[in-house]
């Protein structure tokens, strides 16, 4: 074992040293590898461990993907090098659990296509490290993933309005009809909005917007508990994958192979 809490170490304004999660890893070169790490105090930070495939290296299993360590980087030119690792956990270590290990591969992806390099956010640090504990324990991943992925929209400041409509600000009642949700709007839609205007919006449950009221002010740790029925499942996911691919404009490679299990 090492210490990170050197008096070297916060001597050099080279270095810096944080928690960070590990969203992707690929090898470079003979023995590199180039990892792309949501760290607490930086954000998301890219950079190389050297010699990390050699078979004595320091570093062991702490740059695979979904490890969540504490990191010192050295900062330079081009890309900042990983000069020590220490695991603090290890999320889906075993290929046993292949379902929940795609589910949290899932969130990983998410928070590296939302993100810039540089921009800390500690809320979603905290969030993406409390999705990997509690996706462990869950029995319904699925409900677990889709939670997190409204938490991190409403982190990132894109969260839908329900109580009022989203296009002319009213009040949005307890409507006989159901209700209607424009993902490009952000929120529900009144009664009154649909009949001027029919574009840009899906109808959806009442269930639904009082699901995702409900899961924006609920812990993970609690959700984790829970389960829903299948249809409301299939409702909440398609919902949740319109609005995070037009909020991101960007397709999640991983939620192709979700959709195929
Ligand atoms: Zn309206």
């Amino acid at each position: 074992m090492f210490t990170l809490f050197g008096k070297r170490v916060y001597n050099s304004i080279m270095l810096y040293k944080t928690e960070g999660i590990v969203l992707k890893s690929i090898e470079y070169g003979d023995a590199d590898k180039i990892a792309t790490i949501y760290t607490k105090n930086y954000g998301k930070v890219q950079a190389i461990a050297k010699g990390i495939r050699k078979t004595k290296s320091k570093f062991g299993s702490s740059l695979e993907i979904l490890t969540y360590a504490v990191f010192l980087f050295y900062k330079g030119k081009n890309i900042d090098t990983i000069s020590q690792s220490e695991i603090l956990e290890s999320f889906f270590s075993t290929s046993k659990e292949v379902i929940k290990f795609a589910f949290a591969t899932n969130c990983a992806e998410i928070v590296n296509k939302l993100t810039e390099e540089g921009e800390t956010n500690f809320s979603l640090f905290n969030l993406l490290k409390e999705a990997l504990h509690y996706l462990k324990e869950t029995n319904d991943p699925k409900l677990l993933t889709l939670s997190f992925k409204w938490k991190v929209i409403s982190v990132l400041g894109y969260k839908p309005s329900f109580k009022l409509c989203c296009r002319c600000n009213k009040r949005v009642g307890a409507q006989k009809m159901g209700e209607y949700f424009s993902v490009k709007d952000g929120g529900i839609i009144c009664n009154e909005c649909v009949s001027k205007d029919n574009k840009d919006y899906r109808p959806v449950s009442n269930y639904f917007a009082k699901l995702v009221n409900k899961i924006l002010i609920t812990p993970l740790s609690i959700i984790s508990n829970y389960t829903i029925p299948e249809k409301r499942m299939k409702e909440l996911e398609e919902v949740t994958e319109s609005y995070l691919t037009y909020h991101s404009e960007k397709s999640f490679k991983t939620d192709k192979f979700l959709k195929s299990l």
